[in-house]
Formats: C-alpha cells, sequence, structure tokens
C-alpha cells in the first residue's frame, strides 16, 4: 500500500507526466476506481493495467459431442472465456479462464449440462501479483541477470551486449531489425568455428511466456560457462544463434499493461496483434487459427504479413545455407511437450521416425534429471492442429531437418497458466537445454550433422 506522503508524491509525479505528455489531467473528484481522493481535487490515477481480479481457472472434460458443440460455441461468443486450446475432442481436457463477472453463469452451465471439471485457481490476479514481484527493475546492471527472477526486455538486450564483450573471441550481437513498434529485435550468434552446423532457438513469439526468453539466456549462459564437459563439446562443435525475444512488442506489453498478452501489437481497427506463430507462409490460416483480429490466434491478414514475422524469414533464410543451421528450437509455455512437425496435418515427415525416436530420448532425458513428465510426438497429434507455424515453415520452406517445439513447465492441468513462479526458471530451463542436448547428440550420431 501507498502512504499518504507516497501517494501524493506519486499524484504529483503522475500529473507532470500527463501534463508533459499532453494526456487530459481527470477533472474534480473524480473517482478512478480505488484511488485516494487528495485535498478534495483529484485522485491518484491508476496504471493502466489489465487485472484479474477473482478470475478462476476450470479444467473441463469433454464426455459428449453435444459437450464439444456446446463449448466452441460458447468460445465464439463470449470475450470473457479465454479458452487455452479449442474444444475439439471427446476425453479432451481445457482450461478456461473465466472473467469474474461470468463465474456465476459458468458454474451454472458446468452444471446444467453434467461436465466434468475442477477449479485449478480462484484468483488470477494473486498469480499475476506474486509473478510481477519477481521482477527487476530494468535500471538494474546487466550483471545482475540471473535465473531467478524474470527481466525486462531492455535487461535482456543490455545483458547480450554486456556478454558479447566479456566473450569477444565467440560471442557477437545480431539484429534481425525493428518490430512493429520500432524495437530491435536482438540476438546472438556463437561461433568457435565456422564450418560447424548451426542450432537456432527462437524464444518469446508469444509474449506472456515468459519463460522462454528466460530459457533462451540460460542455455547462452550454460554455452559460455559450464564445467560440463558435453556442454563444452557442445558449444564448440555447434553454432549457435539464439533470439530471445522475437516479439518484443509484445513482450513489453506484457510488463507494461497486461500480463496475459500474447500477440504482437499492430493495429487492426478496434483490436490489436497477429498470433506470430500462426503468421508464417506454411499452410497458413488452414486450421487452429482465427481470422478474427481480436482472437488470440488471430493469423494476420495475410502469409508473413507482420513485420516480426519478415525479419525473421528474411533472416533464416539469408543463414540457413550459408551458417549450414540444421536445427530449429522454437521456445514456448505451458503443457512440458517436445514437439516436431507438422503442426498443420497429421501426415507424417519424412524423418517422423528419426524425430519421434530423439524426441523420446529427451523426454527420458528430463525425467531423469528432474523427474518431470514431457510428452513427445508431432505437434499435430501432441497438442492442437495449427497452421502457419514457424517450425513447419522452418522445417518445409528451409528443408532444416531437425525442428521441434518445445512447451515448457507447467503441466497441462497447471493452475499458473503462462505465470510461472521465478523458483521453477532455473530447473525449466536446465531441463530444457538437457532436451536440446540430448536431441542434437542423437541426431549427430544418425549422421545429420555430417
Ligand atoms: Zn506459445
Amino acid at each position: 500500500m501507498l502512504t499518504w506522503h507516497s501517494a501524493s508524491l506519486w499524484l504529483v509525479i503522475t500529473t507532470l507526466a500527463m501534463a508533459a505528455t499532453g494526456s487530459k489531467v481527470l477533472s474534480e473528484n473524480v473517482d478512478c476506481g480505488g484511488g485516494s481522493v487528495v485535498g478534495g481535487e483529484t485522485c491518484q490515477v491508476p496504471p493502466d493495467q489489465a487485472r484479474y481480479d477473482h478470475y478462476r481457472i476450470y479444467n473441463v472434460q469433454f464426455d459428449t459431442e453435444e459437450q464439444i458443440k456446446l463449448f466452441q460455441k460458447l468460445e465464439d461468443e463470449s470475450d470473457s472465456l479465454t479458452f487455452i486450446g479449442h474444444a475439439r475432442e471427446i476425453g479432451q481436457k481445457l482450461s478456461i479462464l473465466v472473467a469474474a463477472h461470468r463465474v456465476a453463469d459458468f458454474a451454472d452451465l458446468l452444471k446444467t449440462y453434467n461436465i466434468q471439471h475442477r477449479v485449478l485457481t480462484y484468483n488470477f490476479q494473486d498469480k499475476i501479483d506474486s509473478n510481477l514481484r519477481e521482477v527487476l527493475p530494468d535500471s538494474i546492471d546487466p550483471s545482475k541477470l540471473d535465473w531467478q527472477h524474470f527481466f525486462h526486455l531492455k535487461t535482456i538486450y543490455a545483458w547480450l551486449d554486456q556478454t558479447a564483450e566479456k566473450y569477444s573471441d565467440r560471442l557477437t550481437v545480431l539484429d534481425m531489425g525493428s518490430s512493429t513498434q520500432n524495437n530491435r529485435i536482438l540476438g546472438i550468434k556463437l561461433a568457435t568455428n565456422p564450418n560447424n552446423k548451426a542450432i537456432f532457438i527462437e524464444a518469446g513469439i508469444h509474449a506472456r511466456e515468459w519463460i522462454s526468453p528466460a530459457t533462451a539466456t540460460y542455455i547462452i549462459n550454460e554455452l559460455l560457462t559450464s564445467q560440463d564437459a558435453g556442454v563444452q563439446k557442445l558449444a564448440r562443435d555447434y553454432n549457435w544463434f539464439v533470439f530471445p525475444s522475437v516479439n518484443p512488442d509484445g513482450y513489453k506489453y506484457t510488463f507494461e499493461h497486461d500480463r496475459m498478452w500474447r500477440k504482437n501489437r499492430q493495429l487492426f481497427g478496434t483490436s490489436r496483434g497477429v498470433d506470430l506463430n500462426r503468421n508464417y507462409p506454411d499452410h497458413w490460416n488452414s486450421t487452429g487459427s482465427s481470422s478474427d483480429p481480436t482472437r488470440y490466434d488471430y493469423a494476420g491478414p495475410s502469409a508473413g504479413s507482420e513485420v516480426e514475422t519478415q525479419r525473421l524469414i528474411e533472416f533464416i533464410r539469408s543463414h540457413a545455407k550459408k551458417e549450414q543451421i540444421k536445427t530449429y528450437i522454437a521456445l514456448h509455455s505451458y503443457s512440458q511437450m517436445l514437439m516436431f512437425p507438422y503442426g498443420h496435418t497429421k501426415d507424417r515427415v519424412y524423418n517422423y521416425d528419426d524425430l519421434q525416436e530423439f524426441g523420446k530420448k529427451a523426454t527420458a532425458a528430463i525425467k531423469a534429471e528432474s523427474g518431470r513428465d514431457y510428452v513427445s510426438g508431432s505437434l499435430y497429434e501432441t497438442i492442437y492442429p495449427a497452421g502457419g507455424g514457424s517450425m513447419d515453415w522452418a522445417h518445409a520452406e528451409l528443408e532444416i531437418p531437425i525442428a521441434y517445439t518445445f512447451e515448457l513447465r507447467g503441466p497441462p492441468d497447471s493452475q499458473d497458466l503462462f505465470i510461472l513462479p521465478a523458483v521453477q526458471i532455473q530447473p525449466t530451463a536446465s531441463e530444457a537445454f538437457t532436451a536440446i542436448r540430448t536431441i542434437v547428440e542423437a541426431a549427430a550420431e544418425k549422421g545429420y550433422y555430417k
């Protein structure tokens, strides 16, 4: 809570800031929602931040076709229910974030249609509040970056610069160009031998999946500092491209305005954002995406329409052959899955058996390390059908043979959804790196990097 003194001070600062930006200062005695009236003239202006007080997470299970149809209709009708996936098949379990004002009629609907369910979380804002306390301020020195907190884009980028200076013999910062809102899309190249085959890691395409950029920085750090001979060999025998935030506008927005934002920030009339992992020019908008800009999985107005998509495509196209990129890893959360192409069809890729085998080895390695259960399979079979994803595009168009999309912690019935507590960053990132290492070593044995 703010004290009266600091509240007054904040009011002064806010008022000055608003005057400076030309925003309208609220008129006298306005009730600005939970703010304190100061001096009877105006009130403390709350930040423009989405809140999820008393939002509940339900996990429902579908036992009949009627229930599936009902929930498909429900998703179409309501923007107060955030579906994590779509209702598709009997036996499926689905998590739904229910807005506070819909809790009563949602509970009534479950009862009326006799739908099996559990309430996973009663007040989602509590999760967000504790998560935001785990963010270090963007004014810290980048050398303070660790894997016990979450970090602003600014800190991550400053850390990349600082780390590249420290390891200037091996590490360079790369710039894909700017995003829709003019943020840089920065990454690193770690190279000890120009003849090495390369591994590309894409993180943060979905803004709210904070564990993804955190895992990317963890991997960079491990490759540079690990005392493990196997990791040192990986750093020596392969060149690595790692981009921690390929959706920087969205990532910033989750810190400043809405922790649950997923898409980029492109404007479409009254709403914003394209799901960048539905925007790639490979079976674009064919399945598992929406043509409606208000939806979380909006595929965009056309294939490859988004600046961020184009930046990544241009980068991979110009580097794939020259740098011999043979592996593409996309980091997401949550659900604990290691998935390979395709996402758009249940047809099998030519090297399905190999990818299945490497995936199984990787899930076994995670189990041995942390005891966590991950499942492996093609994306279509494992999570849900989805066209226009970066992994399918990289595998099909650029013929990158080893391609995976990881869904990191938590489990499919997570109480936190994308709001993974910071205490889990280190173990999650470590098991993800173990999975990558296992896949790369297994693929090497099969001759994929010859
Ligand atoms: Zn994702």
